[in-house]
C-alpha cells in the first residue's frame, strides 16, 4: 500500500482533531478512540480467544492492532452467541441475532420483539431465543465457500472487505459493517458476521424508487462513493448488480459481496466469466478482461432500473442471443420523463467503449449536482399493489453464475462484422 502521501483522515489525526489521549498523551485516532491505548488492550485479550485456525487468528489480532476507529475492529464470535438462526431463501445468508455480550464495540442493541420470539419457536430455527434473552442486534452470517478447509485464496473476500472498510474513512464513504468471523461448529464452514440491512436487496425495492424518483440521486450518490473506494483499492468488483446492493433504509444504499473482487491489474487468468448477464459488459462477454469500466457499465444498468422499476431484460431469456445483442448495441429502453442529465449519465456509463465511461469519481460529481438540481420537500409514494407483479421469463436468472460462451460469441460478432463489411464494400464499390 503506498503510505506517501497521507489521507484526509490521516491529516485529522496528526492535526489533533479528535484530541489527545489523557493515558498516552498520542494524538486520538477518532472520537473517543485512542489506537495506541486500544492496541495493547486487545492484544491483551489476544490469549483468550482463537478462532482454531492461525491464518484467521492472525488477521483479527492484525485489525484489532490497527484499528483507528470502530469500524475497522474485528473480533473471533463463538457460534453459541447467536440466537434464531434462520436460512434466508436466496444465497446461503443466514440471518441471526447476536447477544450484547461485548458492549465496547458501541453497536447498537435492540430490544427483541414479540416478532423475534414467534420466529424462535419455528421449527427451522436454530438456537432459539430463550425468555430471559430481551436484547441483541441483527446481523447476517455470510459462508466462506469451502472455508472449514482454509487457505489464503479463500480469505479474499474477508480481506477485500477489510481493505474497503479501512479506505472508507479516508473517502468518506461508508461500508456494510463488519462484526468479525464465526465458525459452524457442526459444518465447520467458516462465516463472515456482517450488519444485517432491513430492506434488503436494492433490486427487491425498485418499485419503490420509481414512485420515489428522488431516491435515486441519494441512493446512487452513496453507492458511487463505494465504487470509488473500492476502486481506490485498486479493486474492481466483478459483479455488480442490483441484488448486491443493499440497502438499510430507503436513503441509505451499500455495495455488498466482495467475493469477486480482484486486483484491477490482475488480467483474466481463467478465461471465465462470471456474473448476471443484464449487467455484464460487452467486452466482457466477449472475453476481456474485467475493469473498473466493466464495474460502471453495471452501474448503468442499475440506473436504468431505479428509473422502470424491473430488472433490466426480465422478459428475455439471458442466453448466447441476448449476449449477441447486448454487443450489438441492446441497452435497456429509457424510460419516458428520466431527467435528462441523468439519461446523458447513464448512456455514458454502458457506452461499447470502455474508455468513454465515466470513472466513479465523475459518478460522484454528477450525483452531487443532480441531488441539489432536483432534490426538494416530498412525501413519500406508495407501490400500487397491482404493480408489483412481474412476470420474469422462465429463461432470465439473477443468481451469478458462470458463462462460458465467450469463444463462439465472438466467432459470430466476426462473422456479422465480415459479412456487413462484404456487403458495404460493395455498396461503396
Ligand atoms: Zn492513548
Amino acid at each position: 500500500m503506498s503510505k506517501n502521501i497521507s489521507s484526509d483522515y490521516e491529516k485529522r489525526i496528526s492535526n489533533q482533531i479528535y484530541g489527545l489521549c489523557s493515558d498516552c498523551n498520542r494524538s486520538k485516532t477518532f472520537w473517543g478512540w485512542c489506537k495506541n491505548c486500544n492496541s495493547k488492550l486487545f492484544q491483551k485479550s489476544f490469549n483468550c480467544w482463537t478462532s482454531g485456525n492461525e491464518i484467521i487468528d492472525q488477521t483479527i489480532q492484525d485489525t484489532q492492532l490497527n484499528a483507528r476507529n470502530k469500524r475497522e475492529v474485528i473480533e473471533w464470535i463463538p457460534f453459541d452467541r447467536f440466537r434464531n438462526i434462520q436460512y434466508l431463501a436466496q444465497d446461503g445468508r443466514i440471518r441471526s441475532y447476536c447477544d450484547d455480550e461485548k458492549k465496547q464495540l458501541d453497536r447498537k442493541v435492540y430490544k427483541l420483539n414479540e416478532e423475534d420470539y414467534k420466529i424462535a419457536k419455528n421449527k427451522d430455527t436454530r438456537s432459539p431465543l430463550q425468555e430471559n434473552e430481551k436484547t441483541g442486534f441483527p446481523i447476517v452470517l455470510k459462508k466462506l465457500n469451502n472455508s472449514s478447509n482454509i487457505h489464503d485464496g479463500l480469505l479474499n473476500e474477508w480481506n477485500n472487505f477489510l481493505k474497503i472498510i479501512h479506505s472508507s474513512m479516508d473517502n468518506y464513504s461508508d461500508s456494510i459493517r463488519l462484526y468479525g468471523i464465526t465458525q459452524d461448529p457442526v459444518t465447520l464452514d467458516y462465516m463472515i458476521v456482517m450488519e444485517y440491512m432491513s430492506y434488503g436487496s436494492l433490486r427487491s425495492n425498485l418499485m419503490v424508487k420509481k414512485y420515489n424518483p428522488i431516491d435515486k440521486f441519494i441512493n446512487l450518490l452513496l453507492i458511487a462513493r463505494s465504487l470509488s473506494t473500492l476502486h481506490k483499492c485498486n479493486l474492481i468488483h466483478g459483479d455488480f448488480h442490483s441484488g448486491n446492493l443493499l440497502l438499510q433504509s430507503q436513503k441509505y444504499a451499500y455495495i455488498s459481496d466482495f467475493g469477486l473482487c480482484r486486483p484491477a491489474d490482475n488480467s483474466n487468468n481463467s478465461n471465465e466469466i462470471y456474473g448476471v448477464l443484464p449487467y455484464i459488459a460487452p467486452e466482457v462477454l466477449r472475453g476481456n478482461p474485467y475493469t473498473k469500466s466493466a464495474d460502471i457499465y453495471s452501474f448503468g444498468i442499475v440506473m436504468w432500473e431505479m428509473t422502470s422499476g424491473v430488472p433490466a431484460f426480465y422478459n428475455l431469456p439471458h442466453d448466447l442471443i441476448l449476449s449477441l445483442e447486448i454487443c450489438h448495441g441492446l441497452r435497456p429502453k429509457i424510460v419516458k420523463g428520466t431527467e435528462f442529465d441523468y439519461v446523458e449519465l447513464m448512456e455514458k456509463c454502458w457506452d461499447p467503449d470502455p474508455n468513454k465511461r465515466p470513472t466513479a469519481d465523475d459518478l460522484i460529481e454528477s450525483f452531487k449536482v443532480m441531488r441539489s438540481k432536483y432534490h426538494s420537500n416530498y412525501d413519500r409514494v406508495q407501490v400500487p399493489e397491482n404493480e408489483s407483479i412481474i412476470e420474469f421469463h422462465p429463461l432470465s436468472c439473477y443468481t451469478s453464475r458462470k458463462f462460458d460462451f465467450s469463444t463462439i460469441l465472438n466467432e459470430i460478432l466476426i462473422h456479422s462484422n465480415l459479412i456487413s463489411s462484404e456487403s458495404l464494400g460493395s455498396v461503396l464499390s
